[in-house]
């Protein structure tokens, strides 16, 4: 089966989108209404904030997933693994950069579903911000780490950075369907979510027909 194939993927967990820290980074809590178990995707800058919430909703931590190993997306991994025991899911292409205490971590490959209670998400590798860089697709949407942004993509000249791949990466979240909702790493647009449609209507980064187009204006705007 097609990792795109938005057909075969299981129920969608619940999603709270939560701000944190100085950089406008935004967390996601991903939980079974059922089950009670819960994924942080970048638990980052205020884990006491993140657990809180967690505990409100009456949650049990069992997974952190990694979009990619910024230090911005990863600072709280280690507090979180020592509070709750969560298992860390990243691609293994930057597991190198994760701790979590030295325990075992879980390979976010291309395809792979994980499941979160009864609900789950699907890993999908989106290279080009980073060298292992990872969206999670649910049933109706998509987190999207540093890849791509409300209004924006992630930048490609940082270590480990490729425009080719990130070109590639955005082209790929252009295919899943357009009324997918769209949670990005940062709060950099108008709005906190956006969907694939509208990002392919009015993304100047989507509306790019060529790859050297894409690449030219890549080059022009240092952000993210
Ligand atoms: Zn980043």
């Amino acid at each position: 089966m097609n990792a795109d194939d938005t057909t075969g993927l299981p129920p969608a967990p619940e999603v709270v989108q939560i701000e944190v820290g100085l950089l406008q980074n935004f967390c996601e809590i991903l939980y079974c209404p059922e089950t009670r178990a819960a994924a942080i995707v970048d638990p980052a800058w205020e884990v006491d904030v993140l657990l809180r919430e967690a505990s409100k909703l009456d949650l049990k931590v069992e997974l952190a997933l990694i979009t990619h190993t910024h230090n911005d997306h990863i600072e709280g991994v280690d507090e979180l693994v020592d509070k709750t025991g969560a298992m860390v899911v990243v691609n293994a292409r930057e597991a190198q950069a994760v701790h979590a205490g030295g325990r075992a971590l879980f390979d976010a490959r291309d395809g792979r579903d994980i499941a979160i209670g009864r609900r789950g998400v699907r890993a999908l590798e989106t290279r080009g911000h980073t060298v292992g860089g990872t969206c999670y697709l649910a049933d109706g949407y998509v987190v999207t780490g540093d890849v791509l942004f409300v209004g924006g993509c992630g930048r490609t000249d940082f270590q480990g950075g490729d425009t080719a791949a990130m070109w590639q990466s955005l082209q790929r979240l252009m295919r899943l369907p357009e009324e997918t909702r769209v949670y990005p790493g940062h709060n950099y647009g108008e709005t906190a979510t956006s969907t694939i449609g509208h990002e392919t209507r009015t993304n100047p980064y989507l509306r790019c027909a060529t790859f050297e187009e894409f690449r030219a204006l890549r080059e022009r705007k240092r952000k993210a």
